[in-house]
């Protein structure tokens, strides 16, 4: 995923001349690129959406995913492990049906086998 730096930054590499008029969508300055006048955030923006529906339709068109760490490092995501682990443990507790613990237990066994890989 890009900033819009990051986008604007790519066409500039690609030869793109960036212009003094500014997007009547996103306010980012338009792009002059093979003679043609285009916003290239808008135009990043609209191919992400696409991709996104492909893949999820739960998403909505208009949400910008900013400020969200692409990645977690190990140390956050055992924490979150943990955190899911002690939930499906007592989600355990709660059940009455026998059939739906062994499977719950099934969960928290691979959820602590993938958490012992990541030590
Ligand atoms: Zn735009």
């Amino acid at each position: 995923m890009m900033t819009e730096d990051e986008i604007m930054a790519a066409y500039l590499l690609k030869g793109g001349k960036m212009l003094s008029k500014t997007c009547s969508t996103c306010g980012c300055p338009l792009f002059e690129i093979k003679g043609e006048t285009l916003c290239v955030v808008c135009k990043e923006s609209e191919k992400n959406v696409e991709s996104k529906e492909k893949s999820s339709s739960s998403l909505r068109n208009n949400e910008k995913p900013t400020g969200v760490a692409p990645r977690k490092n190990t140390r956050e995501l055992k924490g979150s492990m943990e955190n899911m682990l002690a939930a499906l443990c007592e989600r355990i507790s709660d059940e009455p049906d026998p059939e739906r613990v062994l499977v719950l237990m099934n969960s928290v066994k691979k959820g602590i086998e993938a958490y012992n890989m990541l030590s």
